[in-house]
């Protein structure tokens, strides 16, 4: 099976604890790495978590935030001193390109390698090596986006006695097939359809940035095996998540009940709760299968028992 992992790289929210750097998310599958957000101080964190500057990377940026985009700067920096070549793809508001054009030139930094930048927008999609990226709009005080990043389809299950019964000797042949390749026996062709299932979806996960909570987002994220939302507030203080257009962790728990998610993961703490156990206990009162994330905390991303 292949490991699709997110990595916490950061889960504060707009100021850094002892415990919490600023907000930033790594989901890395096969080499490949997706950036959810760049809190100052990730190329750090990227460091500690042995991801490293030079793989596929593509960087998501919800909204222009400083705790959610100042890190970007210090990281093109680092990967530039690291003699880093490969293109970096970054989608995000369409003003982050003017930003970086800006300060790149006021500080005087040149990169070694070219930046794809893609302007975010409702309903657009992208594609990378190994995800479909989905964009919808969040509920925040500025322009902000949500992302849900899905696996390619994978093959149907492959079933032995078919083939063999359709005369394919097991081996090389059978690979094939399991790859979506049809075969030929003698002056027959068999094809995956005949001795493997319907294909099945990707592992799906969905990332909020800073948002409310909307009926818009409990579809986007319809069916997601891992959510990752803004819990910036416990929901004993639902008011000041209202005003300053923030969830809670009880909002963030029934937005996932709702979307059908099979695992909620709670981030981006207000540092005013040096603990988070209480609200993670809300949350489960709600969706059971909550966790609270931490600097450096991996989940595992498993498939859907089929
Ligand atoms: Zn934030």
């Amino acid at each position: 099976m292949v490991a699709l992992t997110a990595i916490f790289l950061g889960t504060s929210s707009a100021a850094p604890t002892k415990d919490r750097s600023l907000p930033a998310i790594a989901l890395q599958r096969e080499g490949e790495l997706l950036l959810m957000d760049c809190g100052e101080g990730v190329q750090r964190e990227i460091l500690n978590q042995g991801l490293g500057l030079n793989r596929d990377t593509t960087v998501l940026v919800t909204h222009l935030h400083g705790d959610h985009v100042t890190g970007l700067l210090g990281l093109l920096q680092t990967m530039s001193m690291a003699q880093r070549t490969k293109p970096l793809s970054i989608v995000g508001p369409p003003k982050l390109l003017k930003w970086l054009e800006v300060t790149s030139e006021l500080l005087h930094i040149g990169l070694t390698f070219p930046i794809r930048f893609s302007p975010a927008r409702p309903g657009r999609v992208f594609r990378t090596k190994g995800f479909t990226i989905k964009v919808a709009r969040a509920t925040h005080s500025i322009e902000a986006y949500s992302f849900v990043a899905e696996e390619q389809a994978r093959p149907g299950v492959f079933y032995p006695k078919k083939a063999k019964a359709l005369g394919v000797p097991e081996g090389k042949l059978w690979s094939k097939l399991q790859k979506g390749r049809k075969v030929r026996i003698g002056t027959r062709v068999v094809a995956p359809s005949d001795v493997t299932g319907s294909t099945r979806p990707g592992r799906k996960v969905g990332y909020s940035g800073d948002t409310r909570p909307s009926a818009r987002l409990a579809r986007f994220f319809a069916g997601c095996d891992l959510v990752i939302f803004d819990s910036t507030f416990s929901g004993r203080d639902r008011e000041k998540a209202v005003e300053r257009k923030h969830s809670t962790c009880v909002e963030a728990a029934e937005l996932a009940r709702r979307a059908g998610a099979r695992r909620l993961a709670l981030t981006h703490f207000s540092a005013r709760y040096t603990r988070v156990s209480s609200l993670v206990r809300e949350a489960r009162r709600v969706f059971p299968n909550t966790v609270a994330a931490s600097d450096g905390m991996r989940i595992e991303v498993g498939y859907p028992p089929s």
